[in-house]
């Protein structure tokens, strides 16, 4: 085990030990990053390589098909919670399909740096509100 190793095993027992201090996974990066350490993924790579996100991937691509922002061809999946249970796959709601183009303009600025996440989840959840197919 190298120092690399222990130093994960110490943060995973830590924050098994903290269980019930885990962040809402709504605020931050690092939030999502403590969440994903909690389930066994010592990072957000690691865990859109797990058999947990390609689940999610294909339950989302069957309910939506198309962009649910502008109804083109989807090809995305993007987070706008990292709940724990969105994380874990028992709640999907907060994870919908999009084309790369809404995709990135909402993980993006227009001067193209990286959104902070509570950005990414405002703008997100302000581009599904006009999802037309969610109208009556
Ligand atoms: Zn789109």
């Amino acid at each position: 085990m190298d120092a690399a190793d222990r130093w994960l095993a110490k943060k995973k027992k830590e924050i098994r030990k903290s269980k019930k201090k885990l962040p809402d996974g709504n605020r931050s990066y690092r939030q999502r990053d403590q969440i994903l350490l909690h389930l066994g993924f010592e990072s957000y790579g690691a865990y859109l390589r797990s058999k947990a996100w390609k689940r999610v991937v294909r339950l989302v691509s069957d309910r939506d098909v198309v962009c649910r922002i502008c109804g083109v061809s989807g090809s995305v999946c993007h987070h706008f919670s990292y709940s724990l249970d969105t994380l874990k796959g028992s709640d999907i709601t907060e994870v919908v399909l999009l084309c790369g183009g809404c995709h990135l303009s909402l993980e993006f600025n227009p001067n193209g740096r990286k959104r902070r996440f509570l950005e990414v989840r405002n703008l997100s959840i302000q581009a599904l509100a006009q999802d037309p197919s969610r109208t009556q």
